[in-house]
This record gives C-alpha cells, sequence and structure tokens, in this order.
C-alpha cells in the first residue's frame, strides 16, 4: 500500500506543478499517467473552443487531447488558494464522458478530507 501511495503523492505532485500554469482562480492540474510514465499534462484554462462544449477547458480534457489515452490512468490536482490543502478535484459529468470516450481507466482525484484523494474507475 505504500508503494500505492508513494505512486498517488508522486503524480499529484506532478498534476500539482501543472496547475501553476492555469490563469484561473481556481486551478486545476491533471497528468495522464500509463505505467510510470506521465505521457502529458494539463490545466484548466479560459474561453470556449468551437468544436468542443465549455468543459474542455477542464484541466482533465486539455491532458487528454491529442495523445492515445487507451489504458491510462488520470491525476488530478486542486487546491486551495490560500490554504494550499487539497480541494475536490472530481471529474464533471462531462469529463467522466470524455474520459470515457478516449479510453482512460481510471481517475485520481484530490478531495478536502483525510485521506484527501479518491479512485474513480472510469465505465
Ligand atoms: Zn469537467
Amino acid at each position: 500500500m505504500s508503494t500505492n501511495m508513494n505512486r498517488i503523492e508522486r503524480f499529484f505532485n506532478e498534476a500539482r506543478s501543472a496547475r501553476l500554469n492555469s490563469e484561473m482562480p481556481i486551478k486545476v492540474g491533471a497528468v495522464v499517467v500509463r505505467g510510470s510514465r506521465v505521457i502529458k499534462t494539463g490545466y484548466n484554462a479560459p474561453g470556449k473552443p468551437k468544436f468542443l462544449g465549455s468543459w474542455s477547458r477542464h484541466a482533465e480534457v486539455r491532458a487528454t487531447l491529442n495523445i492515445n489515452n487507451h489504458g491510462a490512468s488520470i491525476y488530478i490536482y486542486r487546491e486551495h488558494g490560500l490554504y494550499r490543502s487539497p480541494m475536490l478535484a472530481r471529474p464533471c459529468n462531462h469529463c467522466q464522458e470524455w474520459l470515457k470516450f478516449v479510453g482512460i481507466k481510471e481517475a485520481i482525484y484530490t478531495i478536502q478530507d483525510y485521506p484527501y484523494f479518491e479512485v474513480m474507475e472510469i465505465k
């Protein structure tokens, strides 16, 4: 179990770094992981792209664009701007549909309370 926790901590740290690129007041970062490798990072962004819905600016969608996500996991990190404490980063319904569509198998995201993460099987 400790190995698993190390893994979660490691990829949350990478998602936490990715989120710093965001211009949004609430910054969310995401990393797509296959095996032990991050294959793409993303963060939430303003604006409304033409062909995808407004949810396409969400970090987990941006992290999964234009790559092969089949069988991969996604780690999504959000924290409070002042207190630096984890906040709920559960994918919204549209993002869940998108993640399923592109072949992501599970989402690991921060929550506000101990143990500060949840795992969602995408099916
Ligand atoms: Zn979403």
